[in-house]
């Protein structure tokens, strides 16, 4: 699966994509898809582990300067989380990254995190102090209140203390429960169903439009087959969300950014949703 970053400009905005590492990822497991699903990947091993890029995004636009799902890949890989595919060599953090882009953390105005899943927020903080130490941090209100966030603060996980909780005692935290225009083009959305609160951010201009859409979707063939669900999400709802986005990203003829694949593009052949990676 590729991992270069894209760079590119929307209107008069400039948005960016930095893969801060790969994890490695077996389908069976991580996603606990049945074999009898196994038709949809036509003939891929779901037992075989794959390489994801665990993706973080920035946006320029106007006076916004936006941070969509800060990732930290060293927090990723500690003991008990995530594979490190092996002899890899992992690439700068995202300050590094974002840095050699020209942009300081100081200048970031904005973080939107897509989901409260760990590889999405674990770059909120750095070193124990907030990592955009001036900006609003927008996270889905019905994420801060599932289980397994409420579970995690009560037991001090330092998953979340050490991130979240920073960020919450440092009054920052903004709870989003609903759509949110932020002007100059951006707009924060809910797409619930991999998590209860998940939502999209929007980048448009008069003629163009692009959308940062999370863990929307992993996979292209969770495009093409809107119904495929992780063991973890609302199917029901992920279904739902997944049609709404596609015909509305098919009509714009959007530019579609998932958390862990290449940027790509949704068309329609009949009533089925297709995907096809952006050029690079
Ligand atoms: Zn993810």
């Amino acid at each position: 699966m590729g991992s270069a970053g894209v760079s590119f400009d929307l209107g008069g905005a400039r948005a960016a994509s930095f893969n801060v590492g790969d994890l490695y990822l077996r389908l069976d497991e991580v996603f606990d898809l049945r074999a009898d699903l196994a038709p949809y990947f036509g003939g891929r091993d779901l037992a075989v582990p794959e390489a994801f890029p665990t993706q973080s995004f920035f946006v320029a636009a106007g006076p916004l300067r936006v941070v969509v799902d800060p990732s930290d890949y060293g927090r990723l890989v500690a003991p008990d989380h995530f594979r490190s595919p092996e002899g890899y060599a992992r690439p700068p953090p995202l300050d590094a990254q974002l840095s050699a882009a020209g942009v300081s953390p100081g200048s970031v105005t904005h973080v939107v995190v897509t989901h409260l899943h760990f590889d999405h927020y674990a770059g909120v903080t750095k070193g124990g102090a907030l990592a955009f130490p001036s900006a609003r941090y927008i996270v889905p209100a019905k994420d801060w209140a599932m289980p397994d966030i409420a579970e995690a603060r009560k037991k001090g996980d330092r998953d979340v203390t050490e991130t979240l909780g920073v960020v919450e005692a440092a009054g920052r935290l903004e709870l989003l429960d609903g759509p949110l225009d932020l002007g100059d083009g951006v707009t924060v959305e809910p797409y619930p169903g991999e998590s209860p609160g998940h939502q999209v951010v929007g980048l448009r201009s008069a003629h163009d439009s692009c959308y940062f859409v999370g863990d929307l979707y992993h996979l292209a063939e969770e495009v093409e087959h809107p119904e495929l669900a992780a063991a973890w999400a609302d199917a029901r709802a992920l279904t739902a969300s997944r049609r709404r986005f596609s015909e509305r990203a098919a009509a714009e003829r959007a530019l579609v950014l998932p958390g862990h694949l290449p940027a790509g593009r949704i068309g329609f052949r009949g009533s089925a949703p297709t995907w096809t990676e952006e050029p690079a």
